[in-house]
């Protein structure tokens, strides 16, 4: 028989879970992200041609869920940690148009365009700096603070100036 408190701690689990969309992926910011290796990924067909999910977006990406029961994706970080939970086909719906996922430039892909945007860094940093306060191994304060985002305005930068030197050389 449950105790009071673990009853109660149940039932948050239950409404946190009805509020992200999906039963088979994280529960709460201390479960890991699902990234399903051994399973046969279902076939869509979009446009003209067949797509799905595969393994390589668990590696490319570890900050992506994938759920079984929705055949989706779910952002993990930004679940857990966005301030405000823009983009909700990745935060409660979930995400399947596989055609935009694996694409070289950020506009065919949803998944490099997420990776260099704002929010996502702040949620990476916000997680970091979750876990390093919950294994006793948090240092400083100003260290955690905006390092995923430093990096990024850095990538950002480098980004543009490629863009840059193409426009030139095309002009
Ligand atoms: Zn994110």
């Amino acid at each position: 028989m449950l105790s009071k408190s673990e009853g109660h701690a149940h039932e948050e689990k239950i409404s946190s879970v009805q509020l992200l969309g999906a039963i088979d992926i994280s529960v709460t910011k201390d479960s890991s992200p699902v990234q399903p290796r051994n399973i046969k990924f279902p076939l869509q067909l979009i446009g003209k041609q067949y797509r799905a999910f595969t393994v390589s977006l668990n590696d490319k990406y570890p900050w992506i869920e994938y759920s079984q029961s929705k055949d989706a994706i779910f952002w993990y970080y930004c679940r857990h940690f966005a301030k405000d939970r823009k983009e909700p086909a990745f935060i409660r719906e979930g995400f399947r148009n596989w055609k935009k996922c694996y694409g070289t430039k950020r506009g065919d892909n949803k998944l490099l365009q997420h990776n260099a945007s704002f929010q996502h860094s702040e949620c990476v940093d916000a997680h970091a700096h979750y876990i390093a306060v919950k294994t006793g191994t948090f240092q400083s304060v100003v260290e955690l603070q905006g390092s995923a985002r430093a990096k990024l305005v850095k990538e950002n930068r480098q980004y543009m100036c490629t863009v840059c030197q193409v426009l030139l050389v095309t002009a």
